[in-house]
């Protein structure tokens, strides 16, 4: 059984994709982290990168080049200022050199030492190899960015073709709603008190209590950048950011100055029934033209699903409850963060594998049981919220116009939250003992549905609505 924290499904990134731009950065890391460790990384002169599947058919949309790149220069995607990012690209593209780990100068022109391969490796549809040439001998390293920003290499593979068990040394480990259900009775717990004993046995509750708040801080924070940036997003598609015009209209006039007096000061107006669906809608839009612009967001459980939880917590501390303060901030990010662990291990949460299902499906259903527990919903009713979320989600499909996160993207965020805050509402007024599709069903249909989905539906733009648009060059 996998051990997922939920710092695992809540990370903080860069946009535009957690599959496509922070798991190849991530995967950068570690192989210059395995250069090291084998003694090579002082002897190597040269280094290239291939890219396949889906990382490569919307790799360029998506800025898998840019992420590499940054991830072999030894950024941190992380803490990077993210107004240093096109300095850095602007750097190498224009030497035609890369600094390798912040620390090695070698010769790197990104048009020939980045290949982008339309063919699909066997694992996953997300992989990448990297090239090290010493002593004119190539050493060959490939990773899988199996989404959410997770990156696997190849012995993970074979342990999983030869049943090598992981252990989870969590005291109360989970895999399907059941097991959750039957550790909240066990101990008469709700969802967050089981999913912080078991983060307790990792780290101290301060350092939990002060990563959740980071977490909360940057999401916060990017709501508040989407909602005061004007202007048209990069790419090509001349996309117009819509979060500052309805955020112009939906605000009062009293002065704020940072993003905690924002919030303080949108708790304060009045907000009328028919404004409700627009505001939720406002902050999931602004948190996805953020990660659009390779902005800086948490990624929940993806980058392009970023918005979800964001906006339906903002919803709760906005519209349901002015009182609430960090620790119901705390109780919805573990709910949050553990239904997404479980369509983690059921199912996937990785569009390349099932569809826009896994992202914005799993972030409603995420966003959905943390908020139907803040309701007052028990344990029951939040698997039920969660399942409801999802059910209304399957069979989604990926199909990201020129492979930029923004059309669908960006509006099915706000439609995942709207969904969400449904999921949990109709949850609290259902019997859990009459639910004819408990969780782990749903689970396991989103599972079935994503192997029988065509692969042109699975983040490849050849389908859908990336069919048939013409992108003006930029
Ligand atoms: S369509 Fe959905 S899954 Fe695909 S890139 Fe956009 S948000 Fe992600």
């Amino acid at each position: 059984m996998e051990c997922i924290s939920v710092f695992d499904m809540l990370k903080i990134g860069v946009g535009p994709s957690s599959s496509h731009t922070l798991g190849p950065w991530r995967a950068a890391e570690r192989w210059i982290k395995e250069l090291k460790d084998k003694n090579r990384f002082d002897k190597v002169e040269k280094i290239s990168v291939d890219l396949y599947g889906s990382l490569s058919l919307t790799g360029k949309g998506h800025a898998t080049d840019y992420a590499v790149m940054l991830g072999l220069s030894g950024a941190d995607p992380e803490r990077i200022p993210v107004d240093t990012i096109d300095v850095i690209i602007a750097s190498i593209k224009n030497t035609n050199t890369l600094l390798f780990n912040n620390e090695k100068p070698l010769e790197f022109n990104p048009k020939t030492e980045i290949t982008f391969n339309r063919k699909f490796l066997p694992f996953h549809a997300n992989a990448l190899t990297f090239t090290a040439t010493i002593n004119g001998r190539n050493y060959k390293s490939t990773y899988y960015s199996i989404g959410g920003g997770f990156v696997v290499q190849e012995e993970r593979k074979v342990a999983k073709a030869n049943k090598i068990i992981f252990y989870c040394t969590f005291p109360y480990p989970t895999e399907t709603g059941v097991d959750l259900l039957k550790f909240c009775n066990d101990l008469n717990l709700p969802i967050s008190g089981v999913v912080l004993e078991n983060e307790k046995s990792i780290n101290d509750e301060n350092h939990i209590d002060s990563e959740l708040s980071r977490i909360w801080n940057t999401m916060l924070e990017c709501m508040y950048v989407g909602c005061h940036t004007e202007g048209n997003l990069p790419g090509g598609l001349n996309v117009r950011r819509r979060a500052y015009d309805m955020h112009q209209k939906l605000k009062g006039d009293l002065p704020y100055q940072s993003p905690e007096e924002w919030l303080q000061v949108i708790r304060k107006t009045e907000v009328k029934f028919r404004q409700i669906l627009k505001w939720v809608s406002c902050f999931a839009l602004a948190v996805n033209e953020v990660n659009a612009s390779l902005g800086r967001v948490v990624t929940a459980p993806t980058n392009g699903s970023a918005g979800v939880i964001p906006a339906v917590l903002m919803y709760y501390m906005v519209i349901e409850n002015h009182e609430a303060d960090f620790e119901h901030i705390k109780r919805f990010l573990l709910v949050a963060g553990e239904i997404g662990s479980i369509f983690k291990k059921g199912a996937t949460i990785s569009a390349a594998m099932g569809g826009c299902q896994a992202e914005i499906g799993v972030s409603s259903a995420m966003a959905a049981g943390a908020l139907c527990e803040l309701l007052g919903g028990t344990p029951e009713q939040v698997l039920v919220a969660a399942e409801i979320a999802m059910e209304h989600h399957l069979g989604l499909t990926c199909d990201p116009i020129g492979g930029l996160v923004q059309v669908p993207c960006i509006e099915r965020n706000s439609m995942g939250a709207i969904k969400a805050i449904n999921a949990a509402e109709l949850a609290l007024d259902t019997d859990p003992n009459n639910v004819k599709v408990p969780l782990d069903k749903v689970v396991n249909t989103m599972w079935e549905t994503a192997k029988d989905m065509n692969s042109k539906y699975k983040e490849t733009s050849e389908g859908g609505l990336a069919v048939g648009v013409n992108l003006v060059d930029c």
